[in-house]
């Protein structure tokens, strides 16, 4: 954009998306229909696509792939070198369908795209683009599967599966159509999931745990960083280290996001407000300085005085609307794991947060996007043309 020139306004950027939509013809077959043009889905296109199947994403939004570019805070932690299945919560299904070269395969992915990538830091194994942009990933994306020849239907909500034909309504016209499909790759994360398939009611993970038990209204914004321990009747569930931010509601940040996939209400959430030192050199630093203000935040021993660990009781989720990833979904004892094909319904894939798999933080659920989406592309792709 030139100097001086103006941004067009959202409504209007909005409409023109919405053009283009309508703009995008839509043959009444192709060999593979992908329903949700995100993560999973774009990477389903491109590989149904480049193995020789007519590909079609039918994507509800007004453009394609724009659920990545809010990830990592604008940036993208699109994977990391040590995926380990170990973190998910179906381990062995992850190492059934990714097997042992799961990191190793979604970098290749990348490399072909053309996207530089850089570990966050030295010594760090979470990966983000070169760029630091999230638009970089989303781009190559696009500009992959344009080149692949993969259709890129946008503003058309999937709302059913009739015969060999999926149902879909056009945004821009309201009107109801159908496209014939060979195979279809379900990639809709939270939105549609066909009758007649076993699946777990979507709930919320990786957001902030609210709790009572500390005065937390008055250490509202405060950061510190701890070793955090989640307790349920005594025993240890989780323990993690990382930056906690006090909220006016409980805590927050990403070792708390961590903690919300496992958290119940009622649970002990402890906090080691000095985890580099032990207790005794936490207590002979006190005695000499007079407080714990040379140690931890001043402001956080005002309002809690001079103590290493203090603890609060989990009473649920907090902004929940804001949760990165959603448990539940497809069960996956209904998929045969090498192709991510419905066992039993012939010719229907899926990819994705719509299989009910999650991770922490950390590029373990967009890492799970890509992979499965390669999987169940590639083998819709093969199962259309084996059947053509
Ligand atoms: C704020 C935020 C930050 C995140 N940061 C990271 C990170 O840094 N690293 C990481 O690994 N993970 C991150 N995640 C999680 C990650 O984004 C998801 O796990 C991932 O996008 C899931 O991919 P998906 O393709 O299943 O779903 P999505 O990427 O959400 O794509 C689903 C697509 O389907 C479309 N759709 C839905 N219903 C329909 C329908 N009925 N018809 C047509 N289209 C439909 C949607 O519009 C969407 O485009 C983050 C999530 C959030 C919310």
């Amino acid at each position: 954009m030139g100097k001086g020139a103006k941004r067009p306004s959202r409504a209007r950027m909005r409409g023109q998306l919405l053009d283009e939509a309508a703009r995008a013809t839509l043959p009444s077959a192709v060999d593979v229909c992908v329903c949700g043009g995100g993560a999973a889905g774009l990477v389903a296109a491109i590989s149904a696509a480049e193995a020789g199947a007519s590909t079609a994403v039918l994507e509800r939004d007004f453009s394609c792939g724009r659920s990545i570019l809010a990830t990592g805070g604008g940036r993208c932690n699109l994977t990391r070198l040590d995926l380990d299945a170990r973190a998910y919560n179906d381990p062995a299904f992850i190492d059934a369908v990714c097997g042992p070269l799961f990191s190793t395969d979604v970098l290749g992915f990348f490399d072909a795209c053309g996207l530089a990538t850089s570990f966050e830091s030295e010594g760090d194994t979470r990966i983000y683009p070169l760029s630091d942009r999230a638009s970089s990933v989303r781009e190559v994306l696009l500009g992959r599967a344009r080149r692949a020849g993969v259709i890129l239907a946008c503003a058309r909500e999937v709302g059913g599966i009739g015969g060999d034909s999926v149902l879909f309504r056009e945004l821009f016209s309201d009107g109801e159509h159908s496209l014939r499909a060979k195979a279809i790759v379900l990639a809709g994360r939270d939105g549609f999931v066909p009758a007649g398939l076993d699946a777990v009611p979507f709930s919320p993970l990786l957001c902030p745990v609210a709790c009572e038990g500390l005065p937390f209204d008055e250490l509202d914004g405060r950061r510190v960083h701890a070793r955090v321990t989640l307790l349920r009747d005594g025993k240890t569930v989780l323990d993690e280290y990382g930056e906690v931010l006090f909220r006016s509601y409980g805590l927050s940040g990403i070792v708390i996001f961590n903690l919300s996939r496992f958290a119940r209400r009622g649970d002990t959430v402890e906090l080691d407000l000095a985890p580099g030192l032990d207790d005794s050199s936490f207590a002979k630093l006190v005695s000499s300085a007079g407080n714990a203000a040379g140690i931890v935040d001043p402001v956080i021993v005002d309002v809690l005085g001079d103590e290493k660990h203090v603890s609060c009781t989990v009473s649920g989720l907090a902004q929940t609307e804001h949760a990165q990833v959603r448990r539940g979904g497809l069960v996956t004892g209904q998929f045969d794991p090498a192709t991510l094909m419905v066992r039993d319904r012939p010719g229907l894939f899926a990819a994705g947060e719509v299989i009910d798999i999650d991770g922490p933080c950390g590029g373990y659920n967009l890492s799970w996007a890509w992979r499965s989406g390669q999987i169940a592309g590639t083998a819709a792709a093969a199962y259309a043309k084996a059947g053509a």
